[in-house]
Parts: C-alpha cells; sequence; structure tokens
C-alpha cells in the first residue's frame, strides 16, 4: 500500500509538535493507511527528510504527501512540494502524490462547532481566565469533550469571530472567509465573521470592535487552527485585552481543532483522494498564477524548499521568509524591446527578486539601475572564450549560479523564443537538472511597427504576418528561409537581424513577385529616445538603409500595412 507522509510547517510550540504527533500516531494507530510518518519542512522535529527517509528505508518509492495545513497558501503551494522535490533528489525514482490541504471540509467545520459549544459551556473568560501560555498548554483534545447540547437561544446570542493564520496570499484568506460563512449557515449563532492573527486584516482587535458595534454581548474567539503554536497564543493575549478593555462583554475563546478523530477522518479522505482522485488546487485566484491587485511580486515565482535545521544538507536561516538561501533556478525573462516599462509584469517581479541576472546587449539596460546593490550582473556579450563559445559558456554560468543556490534571471530582448536562442538555454538548465521557467515578452517584431505607428495586421489590408530572421542573405546554404513564398504572399513581412543583408532581400522578393512598389518603413532603436523610421519603395530600401545609415537594432516592415494612414504622436 503506498505510504503517507504527512507535511507540517513546524512551530515553536512544543504543545504543538505533540499533536502533530499525537494525529500522527492517531492516523497510524488505525491501520487503514499502509504507512505513516509525520515530519516538518522547519523549526521542529522530526523533519520532513526523517520522515521521508524512514518511509523510503521500508521498501516505499511512491508516496503520497499531504500537506498538513488548512488552507493552500505559500507553505501548502510551495514550501511543501519544495521541499519534496529535494527529497527526490535524495532518493532517485521516488515519486509521490501531493493532498490537497485540508480545508474547507464539513469535518472541519463540526470540529469548530464542537470547540465553540465547549467554549460556551465552559466558563473561562478570557479576560479573567488563564494567560494565553498557560491555555495553550493544557491542549484538552477536542474528542475527549462531551458533546454539551446547547439550547438554541445560546447561539443565537452568541457572535463567534472565526480566527486565521492570515497570509500574503488573498486566496488563502478567502478560504478563511468562507470557512466563515459556512460555519454560521445553519448552526443559529447570532454571526461568524473572519479575522487574522497575522499579515491580513481584519486583525483580532478590529473584529472584535466590529462584533461589538453590531451589538454583541457574548463572543466566542475560535482559532482556525490545527495545533497549539505562537499565533493561537497571541490570538488568547489579543482577545484577553479586548476582554479587558471591554467589561461589559463575554468573550471567550475556543481551543484550537487539535488532534482529534475528525480530524484523523480528513488526513484519511485525503489520501484516498490523492491516491485516486483528481488533486487540484484553486488555481483561479491562486497568486502565484494571476495578477491580483497588490500581488504582482507574485506571479511566477519561483519556489524554494525552506532550509530545515536539523535537515543535514541545509542550512539554518531565519524564518523570515527571505528564501535567498533556497535552491537556485533561472528564469529566462523577455525584456521587451527596450524601454524599462515595456517588460512583463512577471518579468518585472522576477528581476526584483533575482540575485544573478544575466542580460543581453538589446536587454532594456535601463531597469539594471533599479537592483538591489548586491545582485550580480554579468554581461552576456561580454562573457569570456571565443564567439562560437558565447552561447555555450551562458548556458554554462546560468547552470553554475543557480547550481550556486541563486535566482537567476536571463534578461533579454524583445520575447526569449523569438531569435532569442532562450529555448537553447532552456535546454540547457533542463539537461541540467536546474529549475527553469520562461516569461515571454514584448518581441520587437511586433512592438518596433507599433511604435512607428505600423499596425502589422489591419482589417481588410493583412491577415497574415511572417517574422523573418535576415541573418543568413537568400542563397545561403544555410538559410531555412523560402524566400519565394514570402514574395508571393500578399501580408506583411517583418526581418530583423537585416540591416547587412536587406538590399539582398528586396531583390529577391522583388524577382519572385512582390511588387518593386510595396512601402516598406525602416525602425531603428524602437522605444529609445532616438528611434527614426525611414520609409522607402521595396526597390529602393536597399539604397535608402545605406544612405540613411540605418544600423542595428533595426526591424523593416513590409506590405500594405505600411502604407495606412496614421494619426498621433508616433506618426
Ligand atoms: N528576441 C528579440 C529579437 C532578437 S534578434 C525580440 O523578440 O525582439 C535581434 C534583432 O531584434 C535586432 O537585430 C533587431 O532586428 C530587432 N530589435 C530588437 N530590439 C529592437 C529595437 N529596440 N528596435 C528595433 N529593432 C529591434
Amino acid at each position: 500500500m503506498t505510504g503517507l507522509v504527512i507535511v507540517g510547517h513546524g512551530t515553536r510550540s512544543a504543545a504543538g509538535v505533540d499533536q502533530f504527533a499525537a494525529l500522527v500516531e492517531r492516523v497510524r494507530r488505525r491501520g487503514d493507511v499502509g504507512d505513516v510518518e509525520g515530519g516538518f519542512i522547519e523549526l521542529s522535529r522530526p523533519p520532513l527528510t526523517g520522515a521521508v527517509g524512514a518511509l523510503v528505508r521500508r521498501g516505499h518509492r511512491k508516496l503520497v504527501a499531504l500537506p498538513l495545513v488548512l488552507t493552500g497558501a505559500g507553505h501548502g503551494k510551495g514550501d511543501i512540494p519544495a521541499a519534496m522535490a529535494r527529497e527526490q533528489e535524495r532518493h532517485p525514482g521516488l515519486t509521490y502524490r501531493y493532498g490537497r490541504p485540508l480545508g474547507p471540509h464539513p469535518l472541519l467545520h463540526t470540529a469548530l462547532e464542537e470547540r465553540i459549544d465547549a467554549a460556551l459551556a465552559g466558563a473561562d473568560r478570557a479576560g479573567t481566565g488563564l494567560a494565553g501560555a498557560d491555555r495553550a498548554s493544557t491542549g484538552l483534545a477536542g474528542a475527549d469533550r462531551a458533546s454539551t447540547g446547547l439550547a438554541g437561544a445560546d447561539r443565537a446570542g452568541t457572535w463567534v469571530a472565526l480566527i486565521g493564520r492570515g497570509s500574503t496570499d488573498p486566496d488563502a484568506n478567502a478560504e478563511v472567509a468562507k470557512v466563515a460563512r459556512l460555519l454560521w449557515e445553519g448552526r443559529g449563532y447570532a454571526g461568524v465573521e473572519p479575522g487574522f492573527i497575522s499579515l491580513a486584516s481584519p486583525s483580532v482587535p478590529a473584529v472584535l470592535e466590529r462584533l461589538r458595534r453590531l451589538g454583541a454581548r457574548r463572543i466566542v474567539v475560535a482559532p482556525y487552527f490545527l495545533f497549539a503554536g505562537v499565533l493561537p497564543d497571541r490570538i488568547v493575549a489579543r482577545s484577553a485585552e479586548f476582554a479587558a478593555a471591554h467589561p461589559d462583554i463575554d468573550v471567550r475563546v475556543a481551543e484550537v481543532i487539535g488532534d482529534c478523530d475528525p480530524l484523523a477522518d480528513l488526513v484519511r479522505e485525503r489520501y484516498a483522494e490523492a491516491l485516486g482522485g483528481d488533486i487540484r488546487m484553486n488555481c483561479d485566484t491562486c497568486a502565484y498564477r494571476v495578477l491580483m491587485p497588490g500581488f504582482a511580486d507574485k506571479v511566477g515565482r519561483p519556489q524554494r524548499p525552506h532550509d530545515h535545521p536539523d535537515d543535514p544538507v541545509g542550512h539554518h536561516h531565519h524564518h523570515g521568509h527571505d528564501h535567498g538561501h533556497g535552491h537556485g533556478s533561472v528564469a529566462v525573462v523577455g525584456g521587451g524591446p527596450g524601454p524599462d516599462d515595456l517588460i512583463t509584469v512577471r518579468g518585472k517581479a522576477l528581476l526584483d527578486a533575482a540575485d544573478v541576472v544575466v542580460v543581453d546587449r538589446l536587454a532594456p539596460q535601463g531597469l539594471l539601475a533599479g537592483l538591489r546593490p548586491d545582485v550580480l550582473v554579468v554581461d552576456a556579450a561580454k562573457v569570456p572564450r571565443g564567439p562560437s563559445m558565447a552561447q555555450e559558456a551562458i548556458n554554462a554560468a546560468l547552470v553554475s549560479h543557480a547550481r550556486a543556490g541563486r535566482r537567476v534571471v536571463r534578461l533579454k530582448g524583445g520575447d526569449p523564443y523569438v531569435f532569442g536562442r532562450g529555448h537553447e538555454e532552456v535546454q540547457a538548465c533542463t539537461a541540467a537538472g536546474v529549475p527553469v521557467t520562461v516569461v515571454p515578452g514584448v518581441s520587437s517584431a511586433i512592438a518596433a511597427p507599433a511604435l512607428a505607428g505600423v499596425p502589422v495586421t489591419h482589417r481588410g489590408v493583412a491577415h497574415d504576418v511572417t517574422v523573418v530572421s535576415g541573418h543568413l542573405p537568400p542563397g545561403h546554404p544555410d538559410s531555412l528561409v523560402d524566400w519565394a513564398a514570402l514574395a508571393r504572399a500578399r501580408g506583411t513581412v517583418v526581418l530583423l537581424m537585416a540591416v547587412d543583408t536587406i538590399a539582398k532581400i528586396a531583390s529577391v522578393l522583388i524577382e519572385h513577385g512582390r511588387a518593386p512598389e510595396t512601402p516598406v518603413l525602416a525602425v531603428q532603436d524602437a522605444g529609445q529616445a532616438d528611434q527614426r523610421s525611414v520609409p522607402a519603395r521595396l526597390d529602393e530600401i536597399g539604397a535608402v538603409a545605406a544612405r540613411e545609415d540605418i544600423r542595428p537594432p533595426a526591424v523593416f516592415v513590409l506590405g500594405p500595412v505600411v502604407a495606412l494612414p496614421t494619426t498621433g504622436p508616433t506618426a
């Protein structure tokens, strides 16, 4: 049977570690999941690597890895998969299926309901009861509590503040709001309002104040937390402060969900689902995928494992979520045609997070000024060794910096895959086992004509546009371009790297049937302060370009779109 590794984030709270261990033991005792281990990715023992190692030693090569997290925030989405990737490096042939975050789930809502009812039945008020740390360490397991069977009237007079961890990931915060709603539905509480103990608002005092203004006389603060820890303790402390300031309001704090049968049931369910089902997290509102207002820096951000203090291959770092010491990666980023602000939001975010930037001559140089002073900038044009070796040397530099644990951005002009040799670099990284991602860019092939006022297509004028490298002239034995076909086509042709070959190209196009009077526009230094464009007929463009001293970087755009009337500043 497929082994199960239950993965926790880790906590500084001994009580929290004990509750985690007790839950792993509870799942193990039930015997319906073959072989179970639990481990943490940081802060606490046992480390994940120990748990995975134990399962591997017992012969497992396929695992279910279940993140013991309530919401799909950064730990579940990024840190735990990254830590598992490291385990796969350690144990070649190891595969795993990744389970979903636990919540929202009716079993959790039932457990929360029990904790709330127990708080209502209990006498201790936060303002007069135990200090936070003491309460957290009392650790009564929910299952030990008898159902209190509260009268409906008690609930009708009770407001619940459901307090989540809080995340910089709005999707995770929205999950807590959803749980608050689901907890309220049909259970007869006066209302359930979500709040957060860190990173998100409303804070605990803010949500309690909101409930006070709504007229609440009795409030149960329910931590939406699996186990004891620093943050649940903080919820108790904030609630106690509020209670002390408002003696007229009955404020109680419920226990965390804790080690209990419903949680073990849910672990079992997520395990079965990972084995047999189609596991998906909610990607529609994933901040790593979709640009959400204020969260641009997350989009496309590579995920790296936390280093565990007890993990022999790692080294210690503070839990400050500064992932600078994680595993390296390469992002091949299209920087756009030149201006600083024609890079994509994703590309800029990766650039801002980079440790090393390997930059091309045509990449937007202005962006380099905004890098942190400690970022290493490597000028790819000056990579040592002869020109024929240059690409190999660049590939080697990308791989070696990434292997040294650095976040490498390969910043290129335009789009990395339009005559940018971007895919060669991607292949080199992949072959070296270095995680690599590509960020498309605004290609000069489209942007340079546009910045000069020429649309590469136009309804009723051109229904095709062909982007062609003029690097090799027509007739060159290595050329892969069918110049005769381009001559017969009616639409737009955009020539890149053609400054030296434009005369030859123009005459071959005319020879095969393009009209000599076809309009051409040469656009040099598109997007830069010294951008200029020079028009000519196809049969004259070679001579005009030479006479006007058109120099790289320049594109030539030809076809009927060039004759369209333009208005505005770029005309
Ligand atoms: N990957 C790049 C193209 C690389 S090939 C892209 O997608 O834009 C280099 C050629 O791109 C140059 O020879 C020139 O033809 C064109 N080019 C790049 N930047 C340009 C600019 N700002 N203005 C005009 N042409 C440019």
